[in-house]
């Protein structure tokens, strides 16, 4: 029987591809929830905007009134909610907001869902931000909660407040730990992204010139990527895969929290690596600390592809992030089918292309 199943966060990376996969697998309507703007961007929806079993809905998590009707209005089976305040980086400089929407928003969503539509599944994407200042590694759901910025306490607090209403009134209601996760609808503001969106870049202007590799006189002439620590390590996986695992998540016999993760940790510097790599530009790392470079030779010249900036440095650091998602691969029948490599691939093959196409 075709359900209905509002998401949230749907002109984000991870909305999307919730609503894109969930028309494509499932026969059910989906209701994606998006915020009145004047400068709306919805690139990330345009694969599905048009499906008829698709439709935006309007409402925002830090209004009330507006999560309220909309639950009453849709009485949704499921209530999928990937809307955030989810950059790490800027959460120190607007903590307030980050909880108002990341934490009081998930409390909006619970008690509109206990209220007006009990029966309804609600699923909340935690963050592997929460484990922080990690004791051990890899981390799974035993490690301690020891965030490090006001987005990962904040997430903190969601998990614990939907583990309260799972408890108080018996809600089918999740809060996942999901490591880092990329891709092609990712935002720039993200490591990842920066770096494939730069490779691209530079690939462009270096092959636009027939004096690569030293033929003729003159270099290319671009901005290196500017980058802050190079030696923090995360656990990326593609967030295609997740959005399966959350799929499986909300749809068990009990309510249960898992944790999403590839189960290997890469530096941002083996990042540079092998976006580069796919680019077919190799490099060198030379200097250290904010004068380090990553520097290739064409010919005649150098060239620096990547050089540090201390702006990029944070004010507490997460330096390792590695998940294990065994509880998940063994109990849910998930695990993720892109690779690392295959990851980076697939980001600097399409910004390359997406180059080539203006
Ligand atoms: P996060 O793990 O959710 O914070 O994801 P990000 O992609 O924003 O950052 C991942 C890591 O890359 C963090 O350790 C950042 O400090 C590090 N990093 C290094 N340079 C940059 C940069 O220029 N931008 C961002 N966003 N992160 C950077």
């Amino acid at each position: 029987m075709s359900k209905k199943i509002i998401v949230t966060g749907v002109s984000g990376q991870d909305g999307a591809n919730m609503c894109e996969y969930l028309l494509a697998e499932t026969p059910h309507q989906v209701f994606g929830m998006v915020r009145r703007s004047s400068n709306p961007n919805f690139d990330n929806t345009l694969a599905f905007k048009n499906h008829e079993r698709f439709k935006f809905v309007y409402a925002d998590l830090s209004d009330e009134i507006s999560i309220e009707r909309l639950i009453k209005e849709v009485q949704p089976d499921y209530l999928i909610n990937f809307a955030a305040n989810s950059f790490v980086g800027c959460s120190w400089d607007m903590p307030l907001q980050v909880f108002d929407v990341n934490t009081l928003g998930v409390i909006r969503c619970l008690e509109a869902i206990k209220n007006f539509s009990p029966k309804c599944r609600f699923y909340s994407a935690g963050s592997s931000e929460q484990f922080g200042d990690v004791d051990y590694s890899p981390q799974d759901l035993a490690h301690p909660f020891k965030p490090r910025s006001p987005y990962g306490a904040s997430k903190c607090a969601a998990h614990h407040i939907v583990k309260v209403y799972r408890e108080s009134y018996d809600m089918y209601a999740v809060h996942s730990i999901l490591f880092n996760h990329e891709g092609t609808k990712r935002g720039e503001e993200f490591v990842t992204r920066k770096i494939t969106k730069g490779v691209a870049r530079i690939y462009d202007k270096i092959y636009s010139v027939d004096n690569w590799r030293g033929r003729h006189g003159d270099g290319a002439v671009f901005e290196p990527i500017e980058l802050g620590s190079l030696d923090t390590k995360r656990d990326w996986s593609d967030s295609e895969d997740f959005v399966k695992g959350v799929w499986l998540m909300l749809n068990q016999d009990d309510p249960k929290d898992y944790l999403l993760a590839s189960g290997e940790t890469h530096s941002i510097r083996e990042f540079v690596e092998q976006a580069f790599n796919v680019a077919d530009l190799k490099g060198e790392w030379v200097g250290e600390g904010v004068d380090e470079k990553y520097i290739a030779s064409g010919g005649k010249h150098e060239y620096v592809l990547v050089k540090v900036n201390p702006e990029f440095y944070r004010p507490a650091e997460v330096n390792l992030l590695h998940g294990d998602p065994s509880l998940a691969r063994d109990e849910l029948k998930w695990k993720p089918e892109i690779s690392f490599d295959k990851l980076v691939e697939k980001m600097v093959l399409y910004d390359i292309e997406q180059r080539t196409k203006r």
